[in-house]
């Protein structure tokens, strides 16, 4: 078999689950595939779903996956948008199980954030999909599973509430823009980043003019940073 160097991208969503591979420079050779997520998305639907993608993306070495919870050491601390089943869930190793190759899963705005940041001071990077996202960088360096979408945003709803799929659902998008300026605002005020980054599926609902240091990252940085997780 010819070794490739190739590493499989994985990004595991409440809405989609989506994979591509990358060379050894983090360069796709491969088109993204996408399938919707199975409904419950349990452990063992996830994975089965998974397991009918990896074929299309030819040989790869190792494995990255993109994860919408807490990670610790590969294992899961829970996911609010997926189902319960994955409370401590050990997804490094069912998949290295499954494919029999190294895997290494993190946080998924870690890898989105990975994907985005620049490596200069410190970058912010929030996700806007099912859930919202967070990130936090320092020179390039993470602080790991920075949990910002479950903090108080307003009244008595966190960030996730008016900035997920279900605050965007409920406010229009009109509003939606309104209170991710108010959330900015507010982000800015306790983080003091040099820049924000917004990616996820639904940054392409934004439609108001954002600060001038906050930058909207194509939802494909969250498979393109799977790259890092092997530096
Ligand atoms: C989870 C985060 C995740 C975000 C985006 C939130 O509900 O708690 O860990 O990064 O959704 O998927």
């Amino acid at each position: 078999m010819k070794l490739t160097g190739n590493t499989l991208a994985i990004d595991i969503g409440g809405t989609g689950l989506k994979m591509i591979s990358l060379d050894p420079q983090g360069t796709p050779v491969t088109e993204r595939t996408k399938v919707a997520t199975p409904q419950p998305a349990t452990p063992e639907a996830v994975l089965g779903e998974l397991a009918g993608l990896f074929a299309s993306h030819g040989e790869f070495e190792r494995i990255s996956v993109g994860f919408p919870g807490v990670v610790v050491e590969g294992v899961v601390g829970g996911a609010v948008n997926l189902d319960p089943g994955w409370a401590k869930f050990d997804l490094e190793s069912a998949l290295e199980a499954r494919t029999g190759k190294p895997v290494r899963v993190c946080n998924d705005a870690d890898v989105q954030g990975y994907g985005a940041v620049a490596g200069q001071g410190v970058e912010l990077v929030i996700t806007l999909g099912t859930g919202m996202g967070s990130a936090l960088f320092l020179d390039g360096r993470l602080l790991p599973n920075l949990e910002l979408g479950h903090h108080p945003f307003r009244k008595d709803r966190s960030y996730e509430d008016e900035l997920g799929k279900a605050g965007l659902k409920k406010s229009g998008k009109e509003k939606w823009n309104r209170r991710l300026l108010q959330a900015i605002a507010t982000l800015e005020h306790c983080f003091n980043y040099r820049k924000l980054y917004i990616g996820g599926g639904n940054a392409k609902k934004i439609d108001v003019e954002l600060p001038q240091n906050v930058e909207i990252v194509p939802n494909v940085a969250g498979l393109l940073g799977g790259i890092a997780l092997w530096r």
